[in-house]
């Protein structure tokens, strides 16, 4: 150690100095973390675990874009590295280590202290270890998280396996989180819980670890359901039908005039939807664990390209796969 108390050897002020205070014993990882020089070389040495594949998966929140700049700093913190996990569980891997890399127009403690326990909470009881990242002076405040996991070869959940038959299912009330930027956005406060959804996501790492073996694919739901469900279809090469009664629509969702296109379009949700063929659908309901999300049969895949929303009559209508696009209309 220096006079200046940082590992790294500069004033008290400076950039390694607020590294050391804030991230060096952020979220260490124990014995079996696999970390074998964690923050403070050049790079981070990792062990992965034989017979597994790496998962990689990066994620940027940017102020103003992805969170109002005024947010409260624990919630952003759970939430950058909560939409990376999403990611992970989208494809049944299990997370282990996380790099963060922070752009700050300016020094704020309060802010960077509280950041830090929302993603540190969330990090330490997914069993995810910090082992690097950087912290740079910019323009604008941009939090990316790389994230990185494993899973045992050959038992990754992908996008491309759904095929003509198979029941479409989604976890959870998607919806919600979209219902909750709606209100803000009109100056209301949300109700708590529903704040919670936009705010505070649950990755659905448990609920992916009870479909291996048992969903043909997976996507999490960041877009909107239908254009996630799109996604599917396009990586299959197959299309889907949407049951509209069949949709779960929270009570707050369900009470709005347009609740169905919330929990068709809205994004923000970071539920799965998964797609489960008919011999394996016994096998879900015992592979879920009592505490598991709800989990609702919500349509089924067909041969024919194309999304489509039945009315209670079973007539089809075209539905647009049409999501959140940050460089759609120019
Ligand atoms: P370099 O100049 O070699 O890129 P840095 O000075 O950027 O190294 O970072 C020093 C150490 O601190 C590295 O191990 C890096 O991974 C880590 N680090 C920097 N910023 C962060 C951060 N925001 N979170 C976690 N680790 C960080
Ligand atoms: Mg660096």
């Amino acid at each position: 150690l220096t006079a200046g108390g940082s590992p790294f050897g500069d004033s008290p002020g400076g950039e390694f100095a607020l590294i050391a205070r804030h991230f060096l014993d952020l979220v260490p990882g124990g014995a079996e973390s696999g970390v074998l020089l964690g923050i403070g070389d050049d790079c981070a040495l990792l062990d992965p675990s034989p017979g597994h594949s790496l998962a990689m998966s990066s994620d940027s929140l940017i102020a103003g874009r992805h969170f109002p700049a005024d947010s409260d700093a624990e919630g952003v913190g759970h939430k950058a590295l909560a939409v990376n996990l999403s990611d992970l569980a989208a494809m049944a891997a299990q997370p282990r280590w996380v790099s963060l890399s922070l752009t700050l127009p300016e020094i704020d403690e309060d802010w960077l202290a509280g950041f830090c326990r929302g993603f540190a909470a969330l990090a330490a009881r997914s069993g995810v270890a910090l082992v690097g990242g950087d912290t740079t002076r910019g323009p604008a405040l941009v939090i990316a998280v790389t994230l990185l996991g494993e899973c045992r070869s050959g038992q990754a959940l992908r996008r491309s396996g759904a095929r003509p038959g198979d029941a479409v299912y989604v976890s959870g009330t998607p919806g919600d989180a979209a219902l909750a930027l709606r209100l803000l956005q009109r100056g209301e406060a949300p109700p708590e819980a529903l704040r919670r959804r936009l705010e505070r996501p649950e990755p659905r790492l448990e609920l992916a670890r009870a479909l291996r073996g048992v969903a043909s694919a997976c996507i999490d739901v960041s877009d909107g359901l239908a254009a996630d469900l799109g996604h599917i279809c396009a990586a299959s090469g197959v299309g889907a039908r949407i049951d509209a009664e069949a949709l779960p629509l929270s009570a707050a969702v369900a009470a709005c005039g347009d609740g169905r296109q919330l929990a068709l379009h809205g994004g923000d949700d970071y539920e799965l939807c998964f797609c489960v063929p008919a011999e394996r659908e016994m096998m879900l309901g015992l592979a879920l664990a009592e505490d598991a999300p709800q989990c609702t049969r919500i349509g089924s895949i067909c041969a024919e390209p194309g999304l489509w929303l039945l009315d209670g009559e079973g007539v089809a209508a075209p539905l647009a796969a049409a999501g959140f696009d940050h460089f759609a209309g120019g």
